[in-house]
This record gives C-alpha cells, structure tokens and sequence, in this order.
C-alpha cells in the first residue's frame, strides 16, 4: 500500500499529485486528466493485499455494476484500472474534505444544518437500499463534501466493505470500531442494518462533537461496546423531540429491534418529502397557482392552507438553489405569500369567531339538559373551558389537547345516550367541537409553515443560505 512520503503511482491517463486521503484500505490522491480537459479527479488506490473472502476477479465485476450508479449524493465512479499491486479507482474529486473535518472544524452543526445532511444521506442510502446495495463502513470519515461553499453531501466507499473483512487475517479489528454496530463488533453476524446504526452515531457525533462511543481506552471502549445499557443522549444541545426520538430508534442495539430501513426514510425529522430537491420549487410553484386561483374565488381557508402547503416547498426550494439571482426571486416571492397568508389568515379568524358566537344557543339548551347527568355536565365544562381559551388566543397546543380531552369523553357518552332531542344536540354539538379542533389543527400546522418561511427568509438573507 502506498504510505506518505512516497512517490504517487504512476497511471497511464493521469498525472497525480496531492494525497487527499488515507483511509482503512487505500490511499486517494488528487489527479488530472492527461487529455484535452484536464479534468480533475480523485484515484483511490487500493492494495490487493488488503483484500480478502473474495477473489479479485469478483471485485472487479462489483466495481463494474458500481461504475452505473449515479445519483446527486453518491460519489461518482468513473473508472477504474489494476496492476499487479493495485486496484486503481478513478472518482469524481470532492473539494469540500469530509464530513469528520467538517464537523470539527465547528465543533458541533445545528439540528437544521445535521438535518439537511441527514436527508442528503437517507436520500443517498434510499437509492443504495432500492439496489440491493449495503454500505456496512458508514461514518464521517467516508462521507466527503463536493464544494467548501453551500457543500453538498457525497457518500463514498461503498460497496467494498463486503468484500473486506473488519477482522484481518490476525483476528484484529480493521477501521473504527467507534461507528460499527455492537452486532458488528460482537457476533461477528450481521447485516444491512448496521448502516443504520451508524447513522445513529454520525448523527450523534454531529450534534453532539463527538460519537456515543467515544472514550479514553480501548477497555472503557469495549465495555461501552459490550453492555446492553441504553444509548443516552445529553441533555444539551436542546433538540426537537422528532430529532431524539430517531436518534434513540437509530442507536437500539438489538438489530431486531432497530428502526426499519422503510421506517428511517419516513420518519419526520428525515422527510424525504420535503427536503431541498430539484423538485422542491416546481411542487411549492403548482400548490401557490392552487392557492391563488383559491384565492381569487374568495375561499379564504382553501387559500390559506394551500398557501402554507406551498412554504413547506418553498422554503427547501430556497435551500436548493444556488444561482444568485433566481434565489434573491424566489425569496422576493416567498415574502409576498408570507404576507397574502397572514392577511387571510386575519379574514379566516374573524369568521371563526362570529361562527363561534351562533352555534352559542343550542350548546346553551344541552347544558340545561345535561343537569342530571354529572359526567356530561363536566365533558361539556371541558369543552366551554376549550372554547374560552381558543378565544384568548392563547397556546393552543394546550387548547387543542382540552378539545381532543373533552371530545373524547363526549363521545363515549354519545355512544351511551339514548335517542331523543338531548342525543340530537349531543351529537350536533360533538359535530361543533371536532370542526372547531380541526381547524384548530390547520392553524397550529399553517402557522408553523409561515414561521419556517420567515425563518429561512431570515436566514438565507443572513448567510445566503450556504451551510457555513
Ligand atoms: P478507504 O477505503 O481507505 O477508507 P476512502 O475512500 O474512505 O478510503 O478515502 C480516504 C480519505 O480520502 C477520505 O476520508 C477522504 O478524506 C479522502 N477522499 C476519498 N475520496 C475522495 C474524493 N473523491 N475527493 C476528495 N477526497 C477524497
Ligand atoms: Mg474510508
């Protein structure tokens, strides 16, 4: 294998010349293209000797079917060529170093910045897991970063491990055992979902600054490796509860048990849906014509909430362009939507509230009629006490969870009451309460879709939204 100091490899097409790299199996060198384009490159020279189970001749056909895959997070093979030493693969080059430096280099990433990367890569292992393709040495070190402005993630390689053992021919442990599930380490047995526990530890370790793992010995390491405690997770940084909840569904150490391939890619704090894609803006596009054609018919609540479907593409959409000038447009836009929304948003209030003040009557009359049944009396204070704090406006999270409380005791007294006039206006008034909820719902989902635009109007304002 190729050590510093010494001289690059000599290749017949390129020159090459920096050493990028050197990681568990081969040294990366930078390299040109001799020809007419001088095209940059990265060579990852593998050593022949590092390889083991399987015969070269197989490695060379898995390289072959490697060499068709293409996707915008999974670093391009472009070639490759042998000698009697060597495996020579000829990569498209990453200028923005890898992941493991990227995060050093700030300590630790805010949740929003861990997740964009996060969608980057399940977007990368969602394409891998279609193939039939596991990765099995996924951490920061192999996850590189095209471009030092507005990075985009690549993974890179994948598909070799299979073919090298962790173990050498010494029984000693090849590569980190910090970002290997315990399975890995332990059994000696595993499968592909060990690369979604090290999503869970280069999850960690981005938010954290430093892998679940991480400890002062190889013995403190390989008690933290062999107990079957729990992963615990700091208290600090504060994180969203979505944010958390994968991290602990991630970092189970029981594969049996471990969060599903199908259910990491539809997990909230993932949503594939919405992250920043070439497709973000024409999906945020066709919702606002919705909204607007809404609009101009003078459905105000339609527009609305067709509005703040469409922030929730705008704002990746946002995230996704990089051309100066087409992101300064589509920001000028998003601004003019914030606006429209929360002008209707103004109309659609007014109309709840003299909405509420009719159906006033009728619920009067029920609680006349709820006198001697005690249970109904006090689902039906529940119910007041919902509609009274709704028109304090205030947090209507708790206001919600009162009308989803009262609700759920009222209709189990329904399903007890007999028919006749009372059981009518029960019913009705169920009716009443769960529209009131539901729109309840919308505006806490809308509101949260306008504080995202703003923010990220905010925040592209600040920093261009690169991802410095
Ligand atoms: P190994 O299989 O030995 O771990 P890697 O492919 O992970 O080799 O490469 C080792 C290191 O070289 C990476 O961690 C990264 O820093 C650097 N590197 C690898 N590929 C590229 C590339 N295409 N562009 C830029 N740097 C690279
Ligand atoms: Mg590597």
């Amino acid at each position: 294998m190729a050590r510093a100091g010494w001289a690059p490899p000599r290749l017949d097409e390129f020159i090459l010349t920096e050493r990028l790299g050197t990681g568990t199996y081969a040294t990366v060198y930078k390299a040109y293209r001799k020809k007419n384009t001088r095209e940059v490159v990265a060579v990852k020279c593998v050593s022949k000797r590092s390889l083991n189970r399987v015969s070269v001749e197989n490695l060379l056909t898995e390289i072959e079917i490697l060499k068709t895959i293409r996707h915008p997070h999974i670093v391009e093979l472009k070639d490759f060529q042998w000698d009697s030493d060597h495996i020579y693969l000829i990569m498209e080059f990453c200028a923005g170093g890898d992941l493991s430096h990227f995060i050093r280099m700030r300590r630790i990433l805010p949740e929003k910045v861990a997740r964009i990367f996060l969608q980057q890569l399940a977007c990368a292992l969602k394409f891998l897991h279609d193939h039939n393709i596991s990765h099995l040495d996924l951490k920061p070190q192999n996850i590189l970063l095209s471009a030092p402005e507005n990075p985009q993630l690549k993974l890179a390689d994948f598909g070799f491990a299979q073919y090298m053992s962790p173990w050498d021919e010494k029984h000693v442990l090849r590569g980190s055992p910090l970002y290997m599930a315990p399975e890995m380490v332990c059994c000696q047995q595993y499968d592909a979902r060990v690369d979604l526990w090290s999503v869970g530890v280069i999850l960690y370790e981005a938010l954290f600054g430093r892998p679940p793992f991480a400890s002062r010995s190889f013995a403190e390491l390989e008690e933290k490796i062999r107990s079957d405690r729990v992963i615990e997770l700091p208290s600090r940084p504060r994180l969203s509860p979505e944010c958390r909840d994968l991290l602990q569904r991630l970092l189970e150490r029981d594969p049996l048990k471990r969060i599903s391939f199908e259910q990491f890619f539809a997990h909230p704090f993932v949503d594939m849906e919405h992250m920043p894609s070439p497709e973000s803006l024409g999906k945020a596009t066709s919702l606002v014509v919705e909204a607007v054609k809404k609009d101009q018919e003078g459905d105000v609540s339609a527009a609305l909430s067709l509005y703040c479907k469409a922030l929730e593409y705008f704002v990746p959409a946002l995230h996704y362009e990089s051309d100066a000038r087409r992101k300064e447009a589509i920001r000028a836009k998003v601004g003019q939507y914030i606006s429209r929304a929360e002008e209707l948003k103004a109309l659609v209030m007014c109309d709840s509230k003299s909405l509420l003040r009719q159906a006033n009557p009728a619920r009067e009359i029920l609680k006349e009629m709820a006198k001697d049944k005690p249970r109904l009396c006090a689902a039906l204070e529940m119910a007041s006490a919902a509609i009274a704090k709704e028109e304090e406006g205030k947090d209507d999270g708790d206001t919600l969870e009162l009308y989803q409380q009262s609700l759920g005791e009222l209709l189990l007294i329904l399903a007890a009451e007999p028919a006749g006039r009372r059981r009518e206006l029960l019913h009705a008034e169920i009716q009443a309460l769960m529209a009131r909820a539901e729109y309840l719902k919308d505006q806490i989902k809308m509101r949260e879709a306008q504080s995202m635009g703003k923010e990220a109007l905010a925040e592209s304002v600040r920093s261009s939204c690169t991802l410095q």
